[in-house]
């Protein structure tokens, strides 16, 4: 097995959870594969008038605690295993969380950077005819990623809509609002993950006020988590993305580091900072490190170097188990992505409430509920962290794996 194999990382965390709370080993087995894998061909007609095949993938892991939720990615690095992976993270996350989805993935292997955006809706739409039949508002209910956004959720209520004959809101999240998108999803991810990290905070004794950070990936999770730090107090030392990172002991204006990056195609250059690699980024003497952009970004050959007193994850899968192994024994306050990334499923469980009974709440009345959820979830994985003396991580997964194998043991198996 790989370090860097995110299902083989994926299946190492459920055999450790399985482990630690002592799972049937004929649950283990149902949970080792997805419940469903759809592998479709993409065919794309281009400006210049070629077509393109692409392909496209949408993992159904678990359904046993309600309808499949997951995200749909757009990279040229999408990997069936990756999609696996994300699909089996989601369900942990909708049950650690406790909000009643099981867990799924999309992804289509593509450059989105090098797509117009009429080839883009192109893509979206054929893509999603591809697994119709197989989404839905009640079966599988996908919701935006890396390199996807409102824009790609409404070609995709769209077509769905346009292929059943009336408007389904509810069968996709993270639309625009004009559409039935709720208020406050766009930035609900960071929200619930600076969330985290302020509890994280509390628990470990550590000062917000004044506390240094970094954000590794400036796109929707990671620029928003830096705004919502500098809210807190938290000066936001450095930050970066795919091109490169910047850093400035004096703090950097996340607004303006986000504004440049949408001039420039970077936050490198910003006046007032410095350059600095991806990789010096992560092993910055901060208080708070936010991983926010793919897999695999501390491993066994960086974790050891890694200075920050919390880590929390925007990003799905940024640490594998040796690095977390690692950093465990340094010491450092980890919040799991499952945890640390689940405000934004849980504002789409709230947009999928209201689509289904028609309503439209205001900011606050979702941010609340997205508070309630974390502070709660947060407060779950820390007891039993504190009680069974494992790191936060293997807490989560422990509470997860117990709940989605309550869920399969209740169902029973039909027929
Ligand atoms: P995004 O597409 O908005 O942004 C991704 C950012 O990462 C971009 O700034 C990109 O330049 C940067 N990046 C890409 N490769 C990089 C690299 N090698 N080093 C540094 N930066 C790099 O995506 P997002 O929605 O912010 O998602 C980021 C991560 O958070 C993903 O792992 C995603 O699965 C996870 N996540 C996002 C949400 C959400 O609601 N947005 C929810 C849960 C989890």
């Amino acid at each position: 097995m790989s370090d860097l194999d995110p299902y083989d990382n994926a299946m190492k965390q459920l055999a450790a959870a399985a482990k630690l709370v002592k799972l049937e080993p004929s649950i283990v087995e149902v949970l080792s594969e997805p419940k469903r894998i759809l592998n479709v061909s993409v065919p794309v007609k281009l400006d210049n008038g070629k077509m393109k095949l692409f392909q496209g993938y949408r993992v159904q892991y678990c359904d046993a605690r309600g309808p499949y939720k997951g995200g749909i990615r757009y990279h040229p690095n999408v990997s069936l295993s990756e999609v696996k992976a994300l699909a089996t993270w989601m369900t942990w996350k909708c049950a650690v969380v406790d909000i009643p989805y099981g867990g799924a993935k999309g992804g289509v292997v593509c450059d989105p950077k090098k797509l117009s955006l009429g080839e883009k809706e192109r893509l979206t739409r054929r893509y999603t005819s591809a697994i119709s039949d197989f989404i839905g508002p009640y079966t599988d209910i996908p919701a935006p990623d890396v390199y996807t956004d409102p824009q790609t959720m409404g070609w995709i209520m769209d077509t769905y809509s346009q292929m059943k004959g009336h408007p389904i809101p509810e069968c996709v999240t993270g639309k625009p609002i004009s559409l039935g998108g709720s208020e406050g999803r766009n930035n609900s991810t960071a929200r619930g993950c600076v969330t985290c990290a302020r509890e994280a905070a509390k628990a470990e004794k550590i000062a917000l006020k004044g506390a240094t950070a970094a954000v590794q990936g400036y796109g929707n999770g990671g620029s928003w988590a830096a705004v919502f730090l500098k809210e807190l107090g938290v000066k936001v030392v450095a930050v970066s993305d795919s091109k490169g990172g910047i850093f400035s002991k004096n703090g950097i204006d996340p607004a303006k580091a986000l504004d440049y990056k949408d001039k420039k195609g970077s936050v490198v250059g910003l006046s007032g900072t410095s350059e600095i690699s991806n990789e010096d980024l992560l092993e910055l003497d901060v208080d708070i490190l936010i991983p926010a952009a793919l897999e695999n970004a501390i491993t066994g050959n960086n974790a050891s170097k890694i200075k920050a007193k919390i880590i929390c994850e925007v990003a799905n899968g940024p640490t594998t188990p040796e690095a977390d192994k690692i950093l465990s024994k340094n010491g450092v306050f980890l919040v799991p992505d499952i945890l640390a990334n689940a405000g934004g499923v849980t504002v789409s469980y709230l947009e999928w409430v209201q689509n289904l009974s028609r309503q439209h709440w205001t900011e606050q009345v979702v941010n609340e509920e997205l508070e309630r959820k974390m502070v709660t979830g947060f407060k779950a994985v820390h007891d039993f962290s504190k009680k069974h003396g494992v790191p936060m991580r293997d807490a989560a997964l422990a509470i997860a794996v117990s709940r989605v194998a309550e869920a399969i043991k209740a169902l029973g198996i039909w027929p």
